[in-house]
């Protein structure tokens, strides 16, 4: 059993080659047929005969590729696309993060006060020492 193996070139493409650039043997160098290509460079694609004849054969599906495989398909075949596992990028050093303002902003709010054990006056949290009495609210 043998499957019928058609080109893996796009038939649009090759057609369109030959229809704009086909004196230039453009459409043979795409289809892999390079020595024929720069036969048709050379002569102007056969005098525009070759390049003719080219036109309807691939429009009726009797042109071949550089491997002799019919270019039937209209579009490219599409090659299976290999997963590679990218490697991850390398982590760039972390900047070091200025304190933020909003950090004692934040610690402040936690703890508001310190209550004074020795005479009962309430001093904010930054502060060492009891506004009233003196004593190192802190060690
Ligand atoms: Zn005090």
């Amino acid at each position: 059993m043998q499957t019928r193996r058609v080109s893996e070139k796009s038939r649009l493409v090759t057609l369109l080659l030959a229809l704009f650039v086909g004196i230039f043997g453009v459409h043979r160098f795409y289809a892999g047929r390079v020595a024929s290509g720069i036969l048709y460079l050379c002569t102007e694609g056969l005098f525009g005969i070759g390049v003719l004849v080219d036109i309807i054969l691939i429009a009726t599906g009797s042109f071949y590729d550089g491997h002799g495989l019919p270019i039937l398909n209209w579009d490219e075949t599409p090659k299976p696309i290999i997963t590679t596992q990218s490697q991850p990028f390398p982590q760039r050093p972390q900047r070091v993060q200025t304190p933020q303002p909003t950090q004692k902003a934040q610690y402040q709010s936690n703890e508001p006060t310190i209550y004074c054990p020795e005479c009962g006056s309430i001093n904010d949290s930054e502060t060492v020492y009891c506004s009233t009495c003196g004593l190192a609210l802190r060690r």
